[in-house]
């Protein structure tokens, strides 16, 4: 089949349609089939769910497990804890129903198969960290993805959605998805009852350390982009916390992680000469967002900061001692083993640059910002919380659902619920789903309708840019630069570069401000008008046309929350150079963003924040 005529459309009636076999997708999808025995359960899937998302290469941890059966935690202690680290933002009542069940889906994990550690003197789960938990994770994803197939009634891999369908009659409910299949190039439109979106984070919004050859080498999946946001977005879901976006400290160059090395391991930083830097910041940090320096742990954000503060004080580069732990052969092998599992890339680079952690402190770095609701960090859709435990302000109808009737999301997807991780995101996939199901058994027959012209309009839409291409192509004969279309990587470039340089990007040392922001806004603006004209060679590069459309609209939904927010909450994430200090006074709240598709408008509001737990 030729890839601009036959294109086949292949419909897909579903009760419940998962978007994306992720961790919370695959979550969602098992969890559907166990309330909704009856019901067609499907999950469409841009990759294939036995190896797709963030967990696609395997973990070594599991990052949040509370331990209750042996009392190490409680729900109420991983609130704390969270909001700690996020600065005293988060929505307490989604964080508590995550950790009140966690514990049940890693039991679960381990009953289909994942190896843990165990402590040979207690017989529990092998501790990392207070929350973390060592696992054999090379096949996490595919011992998880087992249990998404055998639940759902139809899974359909190699379908990147691009668009969410609205019902016909009544504007605010949504009535299914459409996209492409990158391999056959059909058009598929899913019609359903209820929409669960788990399409994962935002990587490649912001330009990364790595570009050229190497620029697929992210800390977050390349292949995370954005559509989570997007696609709520575009049918007007109101947003939280977007500005909160998230730069990592991971060994330099291959973004190897550091949880492992300081919880298990314990080495521990130094600058270039040698010495201890943290605490030479505390009083410069304490001038900035006051007591939250003294909280224990001291929140990520902040131990950035001071990474940051002595980089730019000349004493880089900033080092993991490695060498001593490095001469216990079990540590050692806990090192390279904890790549070999989950970032095979950062023992390779270092084997590049002739670097053995036994006899070399390697080097850490700061990440460019990503954008996701999963780590340690919250930004993503606001939801309606859990009916037993969430403030009446935070409950508008069903579980997890979005401020859009019968859309219900999970893990990067849901804003204000940080350090989910792997078995959090699962979890909240799997309470999304019990609310969905609730939410078809109750509408019975009140069913979304979807409209012919709308899909078939957005069809035009989706494939345009091959015929861009095939039009365009003709007038050059020879290279890549066209002057009628424009490239997914040359938008992709452009997007990372604005979003680098106005909206606080490793070039500016995370540092942007109000003028820069609306800069920033005015040529995203341009972007957007231009992408009208994107040529795509084949279905790959529609897809990656697709997925920029979606980064983009992410990208501008964190610069009007940036713009939005006048302080500087998270020091070490990012910095409003006019508004340097964290303000509890009037920014003790969440952000709210919602996008109007038919103006391109961004209306921005406040919500309160609520502290259930003391
Ligand atoms: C480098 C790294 C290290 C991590 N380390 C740990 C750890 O040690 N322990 C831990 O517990 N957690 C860890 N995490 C966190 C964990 O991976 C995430 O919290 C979790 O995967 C988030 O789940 P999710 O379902 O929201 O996203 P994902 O698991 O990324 O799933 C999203 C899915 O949606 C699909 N998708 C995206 N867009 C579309 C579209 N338009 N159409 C169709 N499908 C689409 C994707 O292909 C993907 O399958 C780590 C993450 C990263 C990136």
């Amino acid at each position: 089949m030729g890839l601009f005529g036959g294109r086949k459309t292949v419909f897909v009636d579903a009760d419940i349609l998962v978007i994306g076999g992720g961790m919370a997708g695959c979550g969602a999808t098992y969890e559907s089939r166990y309330w909704g025995r009856d019901l067609k359960i499907v999950c469409v899937e841009k990759a294939n769910i036995e190896r797709s998302g963030a967990v696609a290469q395997g973990l070594y941890a599991i990052n949040c497990y509370m331990g209750m059966q042996w009392g190490e935690n409680q729900p109420e202690d991983h609130v704390r804890y969270a909001r700690n680290d996020l600065m005293g933002l988060v929505r307490e009542d989604l964080g508590y129903d995550i950790a009140r069940h966690v514990d049940g889906t890693v039991h679960k994990f381990e009953e289909w198969g994942l190896p843990m550690m165990k402590d040979p003197k207690t017989g529990r789960y092998q501790r990392e960290g207070k929350w973390q938990i060592m696992i054999h994770g090379e096949s996490y994803k595919p011992i998880v993805a087992e249990a998404a197939r055998k639940a759902a009634t139809e899974v359909y891999n190699r379908i990147m959605v691009t668009h969410l369908l609205m019902d016909e009659s009544k504007p605010n409910r949504v009535a299914g998805a459409v996209g492409f299949n990158v391999r056959t190039g059909d058009f598929h439109v899913f019609r359903a009852k209820a929409v669960i979106v788990a399409a994962g984070g935002a990587s490649h919004i912001f330009k990364p350390r790595a570009v050229g050859e190497g620029m697929g080498r992210t800390w977050y999946a390349p292949w995370s982009s954005g559509s989570c946001y997007a696609l709520p977005i575009q049918v007007g879901a109101k947003m939280t916390q977007m500005e909160n976006r998230i730069v990592l400290t991971r060994f330099k160059d291959g973004y190897g992680p550091v949880g492992a090395y300081f919880l298990h391991l314990k080495t521990y930083t130094q600058n270039g000469l040698g010495e201890e830097y943290e605490k030479r910041w505390v009083e410069d940090t304490r001038a900035l967002v006051g007591e939250y320096i003294d909280h224990h742990p001291v929140p990520t954000c902040l131990r950035n900061h001071a990474l940051l503060k002595e980089l730019a004080a000349g004493r880089g580069p900033i080092r993991m001692v490695t060498k001593e732990a490095f001469q216990d052969p079990h540590k050692e092998t806990v090192g390279w083993e904890n790549f070999l599992g989950m970032t095979i890339g950062q023992a390779v680079v270092w084997a590049s640059q002739n670097i053995d952690p036994k006899h070399v402190n390697p080097e850490l770095t700061t990440s460019e910002p990503y954008v996701m609701g999963s780590h340690a960090t919250c930004s993503g859709a606001w939801a309606s919380g859990p009916e037993d435990y969430a403030p009446a302000e935070y409950q508008w109808g069903y579980n997890r659902m979005m401020t859009v009737d019968g859309l219900f999301g999970a893990g990067d997807t849901i804003g204000g619920t940080a350090h989910k991780f792997s078995s959090g995101s699962f979890t909240e996939g799997r309470i999304a789903a019990k609310a969905a199901v609730k939410y078809v058994m109750e509408k019975g027959r009140d069913q979304p309708q979807v409209s012919e012209k709308e899909y078939r309009d957005l069809e035009k839409l989706i494939y345009q840019p091959l015929e861009n291409y095939r039009v365009g192509r003709n007038e050059i004969v020879a290279g890549t630069v066209s002057p009628s279309y424009l490239l997914p990587i040359h938008g992709l470039q452009r997007l990372e570069k604005i979003m680098d340089e106005y909206a606080g990007g490793i070039s500016t040392n995370y540092m942007t401000n109000g003028v820069l922001l609306n800069r920033g806004l005015e040529l995203l603006t341009m972007l957007k008008e231009d992408m009208s004209n994107m040529g795509a060679e084949d279905l790959h590069q529609l897809q990656r046309t697709w997925e920029l459309h979606h980064r983009l609209l992410a990208s501008e939904s964190v610069t009007h929350h940036t713009l939005f927010r006048e302080e500087t909450r998270w020091p070490g994430y990012y910095y409003r150079g006019d508004h340097m200090k964290l303000d509890d006074k009037n920014w003790h709240c969440f952000t709210l963003s919602r996008y109007d598709r038919s103006t391109g408008k961004w209306a921005m509001e406040k919500a309160p924040v609520y502290h259930i737990i003391d």
